[in-house]
């Protein structure tokens, strides 16, 4: 089982998790940014994680695997390949599922995903902020009959505000601290915000 502090220093080593100084796509400052797609773009690295995250639930009996779409791809099929293969078997693993947006902007099953009443579900998400989106995709698979038993992130920046209900697990807390420009003690000490994804949004552009 990986420690905190290997965590982080996998995160911190391709620039998943970085310390400065930097201006959010919300408009705060904040001294920390977190991008897991920086991290989750190694496979090596993605299965590490999703090993570690599944571990986490290894007392649970869990069936298939629910991500919300884009940032839950990628750890929601490494968390279902690290899990034992489920009772209702097809063969192929522990099944990870994805729900996305609609035309409304909805969270929904689409592709001809289908869960049914005997599963037993775990949510999977890459960050937790508000967990708006794990909380929808909770909703989206009690709709579909099936029961939600888990819910869990790479990382979870609420500073423990976050209830689903059910059993919830984060590989590393890392409280969000952020301040209006204006509030921001990094900008009184003399240095510069920087919006750290914009560089990469004109990279491909
Ligand atoms: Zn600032």
């Amino acid at each position: 089982m990986l420690k905190r502090e290997e965590l982080l220093r996998i995160f911190e080593s391709v620039g998943a998790i970085r310390h400065g100084h930097f201006e959010l796509s919300s408009g705060l400052h904040s001294g920390t940014y977190v991008q897991c797609a920086l991290v989750l773009q190694y496979p090596r690295f993605a299965e590490k994680l999703g090993q570690a995250l599944a571990a986490l639930f290894s007392d649970a009996r869990i069936d298939a695997v629910v991500s919300p779409a884009i940032g839950g791809l990628i750890i929601g099929q490494e968390v279902a390949r690290a899990l034992p293969e489920p009772r209702l078997s097809s063969g192929g693993g522990v099944p990870a599922v994805f729900v996305e947006r609609d035309a409304s902007g909805m969270m929904t099953l689409r592709r001809g995903f289908s869960l049914n009443p005997e599963q037993h579900v775990l949510v999977v998400e890459d960050v937790w902020t508000t967990g708006g989106s794990t909380q929808e995709a909770i909703r989206v698979v009690e709709e579909a009959g099936a029961r939600v038993v888990a819910a869990g992130a790479l990382i979870d920046r609420s500073g423990g505000k976050i209830d689903f209900e059910v059993e919830t697990q984060s590989l590393i807390q890392l409280p969000i601290a952020s301040y209006e420009p204006e509030d921001c003690p990094l900008c009184r000490q003399g240095s510069m915000a920087i919006k750290p994804g914009s560089r990469y949004v004109r990279s491909v552009s």
